[in-house]
């Protein structure tokens, strides 16, 4: 806590400002200069910020595993408005995700759900909601059967795309307003379920997503989505990929989701299967 406006830092060159408290979970990090990192966390109280643990990189004991990836923390910092860093002066663990860290798996799953919020969440835009969710979401991909960890990211990547205001409409037909709408599909452009008779209008993916993502939104448990199989799996997370992308007017190519296809690859050859069974987002 002892930091002084004197202390010669790049950072934080004009204001001395107060120091706020929140829950934080770091979704990247990377070096700067020789010894210290920037840790981007998203952080209960302040959304997204940019913190700079000094000294971190040479033992850097204070901060413990408080600012690694996969913990939830209680961090202390001299929070910098607008883009610019943020000095952290104290960050205590106050719980680690440890299956996350120990299992490759567990991690590629957790890594797209974090790397999605770092790619789409604007900084310092604080929803106590979202932080929540995100928490109970590590805590899923930690203790959660392996087989539930699909549905779980399909869970969270939905809760996010709903948060970010891009919602889909999952009722009525988006094309013609019809109320009851079976046998249609989904339309990303449109976004959301289009009727069987608007349908070849234009719908990127068929009925089956549909009632899934209406699953997804009504809560049903993870474990009653095990069986879906691969193929409706994949047009689940492209779906709800490609709505994002839409909305954000970008291509998205997650680094962590690249990571996730490839372990799905290696875990299908390995079990000798086709290209028909389990993991994706
Ligand atoms: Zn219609």
């Amino acid at each position: 806590m002892a930091w002084r406006a004197s202390s010669s830092s790049d950072y934080l060159e004009e204001e001395m400002v107060a120091p706020v408290k929140s829950r934080a979970i770091v979704l990247r990090r990377y070096p700067l200069g020789e010894t210290s990192r920037v840790v981007v966390c998203y952080t209960r109280d302040h959304g997204k910020v940019r913190l700079i643990a000094k000294g971190i990189r040479k033992g850097g004991g204070r901060f413990g595993a408080a600012l690694d990836p996969f913990v939830v923390s209680g961090v202390v910092f001299y929070l910098r408005r607008g883009r610019g860093l943020s000095l952290v002066s104290q960050a205590e663990t106050e719980r680690e995700f440890r299956s996350i860290r120990g299992d490759i798996v567990r991690q590629a799953h957790a890594a797209v759900a974090l790397e999605l919020v770092d790619r789409l969440v604007a900084d310092q835009a604080p929803d106590p909601v979202l932080f929540d969710r995100m928490s109970e979401a590590l805590a899923g991909f930690d203790a959660s059967p392996e087989e539930d960890l699909r549905p779980l990211l399909w869970s969270f990547v939905l809760f996010l795309v709903d948060s970010l205001g891009y919602a889909p409409e999952l009722e009525k037909c988006v094309m013609c307003g019809r109320e009851t709408v079976e046998g249609g599909g989904f339309s990303t452009e449109s976004g959301g379920v289009v009727c069987a008779e608007c349908a070849p209008a234009g719908c990127d993916f068929g009925p089956d997503v549909v009632t899934l993502l209406r699953g997804l939104r009504a809560g049903a448990e993870p474990s009653s989505m095990r069986d879906v199989s691969d193929g409706l799996g994949d047009e689940v997370g492209r779906s709800l990929v490609r709505l994002l992308e839409h909305h954000a007017g970008q291509r998205l190519d997650l680094r962590s989701k690249a990571v996730l296809e490839s372990l799905k690859r290696a875990r299908r050859s390995r079990e000798g299967r086709g290209p028909d069974q389990e993991e994706e987002n």
